[in-house]
């Protein structure tokens, strides 16, 4: 459902994101595209109502299903690690509040993004068609399998940590493509790896550095229950 929000609200909203842009700039972020793309989008319109007065604080927040919203530095900086320009085609896994999917669709062509609960698919869905954000598709579905259908992808981004990069994320990868994820031994510690694909089959890898993200579960990634071994679907 559209919020109508009061002139006031709208007002102070806008200055705290013009704040967060500012507190994301004094990190010394220098990627203009990506910030002006975060303030483009009304991060308050993709929390639960509880929690809009806390939308443009720093900061990841629940949004069901044990889920969380990326925090906004950690999206402006997976987005700037993507290197998008206005004709790429994105895949995202793990839609989440549709978020980050939000912010990538101001900088590329057009973003299909996978969710594996479908409650939270159908909400963004949802919430992104009523913002007009029409260069974005949700699907509800297994991520780890990427998104055959489309691919091959510019860009690749998943925002959910798993054991390994998933074999279909770096098929579906154009050549040229960058492909972020967060990828860890452990459920909820990760490193931050950009790849590249160089050629059909050489890709280069760098570690963007330490990250803490909710589990990437599904074949290629952690078991849906709270253990921390892969899912035994991906070791077969
Ligand atoms: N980008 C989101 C934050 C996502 S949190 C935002 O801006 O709000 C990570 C999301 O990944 C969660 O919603 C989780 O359900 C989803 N997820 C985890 N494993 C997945 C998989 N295999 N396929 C698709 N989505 C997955």
């Amino acid at each position: 459902m559209e919020t109508r929000e009061p002139d006031s609200r709208a007002k102070e909203f806008a200055s705290k994101r013009q704040q967060l842009g500012r507190l994301i700039r004094r990190r010394g972020f220098t990627n203009e595209a990506v910030l002006d793309a975060i303030l483009q989008v009304s991060r308050e319109q993709f929390v639960p109502d509880d929690f809009r007065d806390q939308a443009y604080f720093d900061q990841p927040l629940p949004i069901g299903k044990n889920q969380t919203i990326s925090q906004p530095f950690v999206v402006a900086m997976m987005t700037d690690a993507l290197s998008l320009g206005p004709s790429d085609r994105v895949l995202e896994i793990g839609t989440g509040s549709g978020y980050a999917a939000a912010v990538i669709s101001r900088i590329a062509k057009h973003v299909d993004t996978v969710e594996r609960h479908v409650e939270l698919a159908e909400s963004a869905a949802r919430r992104l068609a009523q913002l007009g954000y029409d260069n974005v598709q949700v699907h509800f579905g297994d991520g780890t399998h990427g998104w055959p259908e489309r691919a091959p992808y510019d860009a690749i981004v998943v925002a959910a940590g798993g054991p390994q990069v998933p074999p279909s994320l770096t098929d579906q990868l154009a050549v040229g493509g960058r492909l972020v994820m967060p990828v860890g031994k452990h459920r909820s510690v990760q490193q931050l790896i950009r790849m590249r694909r160089l050629s059909e089959d050489r890709f280069e890898e760098e570690d963007l550095g330490g990250v803490s993200f909710v589990p990437l579960v599904g074949a290629a990634g952690w078991d849906a229950a709270d253990s921390s071994f892969p899912s035994t679907r991906a070791r077969r």
